[in-house]
């Protein structure tokens, strides 16, 4: 229990909530007993947000503040807060009071229990549901079916994470949502917990209906990297060859109807289909080959590794995965 936790909060005009918030939130975690830190993100906010939160600062030092010079979205916020976070627990709450932060020593439970990320599930959620419950359960499914990481809530901010985690990837978009899909893919233990969920009394919401879109998108990039991010020709390559199969099929197709069916090999449109998905394949493959000398660059010229350590034993030289590792 003697695990540091950090508690980082994206705020984006949130002027008249962070009152109550940081109240309750200071009196859930001064109850856990244990060391803490609240690290606000300001999102270059224009309601005095800021202003509010530096002179909080100045009186409690277990309230970090970082400002962003401009409003660079929610996830940008999220990273920069996994970034400062010293602690081993990182939890994220939404600053609008529509999370509630008495659900956050059961978030704890699951993670002491062993879990690497916890995520919460508004089972009775409190927003519209034209704009944002309807189109937020469909995400929700596509989700949960193509990444295999079944979840009834992705969009739920209140989530708790082993920080360790974060050194295995960076987030980009609206990728916030989508951490415990590459957390599982990294072979993170990933569980989920119904908490309460209230209305929006104070401030306005920040999205509407166009997020779901890049949510989906997001999706179709972490998937993609995620199964072909070290082998991009299997991906291009594949397909490339197939485009190619199909078009000698074609080839053959057109050749068969002008020896047995008498058709003319240039009156047939059957030759154009042929020449066109030849191409294709041969640029698939082609782009196949650039990605992959891309994907190695990036690797090689970051020194990342393509895999992951989950643990180590008298390696005092990778001192990180030392530190995280359990001893054994
Ligand atoms: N937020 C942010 N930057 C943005 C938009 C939102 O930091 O560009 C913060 C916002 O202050 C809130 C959280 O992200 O703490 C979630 O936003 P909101 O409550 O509007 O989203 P919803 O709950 O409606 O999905
Ligand atoms: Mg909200």
């Amino acid at each position: 229990m003697s695990e540091k936790i950090s508690v980082i909060i994206p705020v984006y005009n949130e002027r008249e909530n962070l009152e109550i918030l940081a109240s309750t939130l200071t009196g859930v975690l001064d109850s856990t007993g244990g060391d803490y830190e609240l690290i606000f993100i300001d999102d270059g906010s224009l309601d005095g947000s800021g202003d509010f939160l530096a002179s909080l600062a100045g009186e409690r030092p277990r309230l970090k503040l970082v400002q962003f010079r401009r409003n660079f979205g929610q996830t940008a916020a999220m990273a920069a807060g996994f970034d400062y976070a010293t602690g081993d627990i990182v939890i994220a709450i939404d600053a609008d009071n529509q999370n509630d932060p008495s659900d956050i020593p059961a978030v704890l439970s699951k993670l002491h229990e062993g879990y690497d990320v916890v995520s919460c599930w508004r089972k009775d959620r409190k927003d519209p549901w034209l704009t944002r419950r309807m189109p937020s359960a469909v995400a929700n499914r596509l989700i949960s079916l193509i990444s295999g990481v079944p979840l009834h809530d992705y969009g739920c901010t209140l989530k708790g994470y082993r920080r360790e985690l974060f050194d295995h990837f960076r987030l980009y978009g609206e990728m916030h949502r989508l951490i415990p899909i590459h957390a599982a893919w990294v072979g993170a233990r990933v569980v989920e917990i119904p908490v309460k969920h209230h209305p929006r009394t104070r401030g306005t919401s920040k999205y509407g209906l166009s997020r779901t879109f890049k949510v989906l998108l997001d999706l179709i990039t972490v998937k993609l990297m995620g199964s072909f991010s070290t082998k991009p020709m299997y991906l291009f390559g594949g397909a490339g060859l197939l485009s190619c199969l199909a078009g000698v099929f074609f080839a053959g197709w057109t050749l068969l109807d002008k020896f047995i069916g008498g058709v003319k090999a240039n009156r047939n449109p059957l030759l154009l289909l042929a020449v066109f998905l030849f191409l294709l394949g041969i640029q698939f493959i082609l782009m196949g080959l650039v990605a992959e000398l891309l994907v190695r660059t990036y690797y090689e010229s970051q020194g990342k590794t393509p895999y992951v350590v989950r643990r180590t034993w008298n390696c005092p030289n990778r001192e990180k995965a030392g530190k995280n590792g359990h001893s054994g």
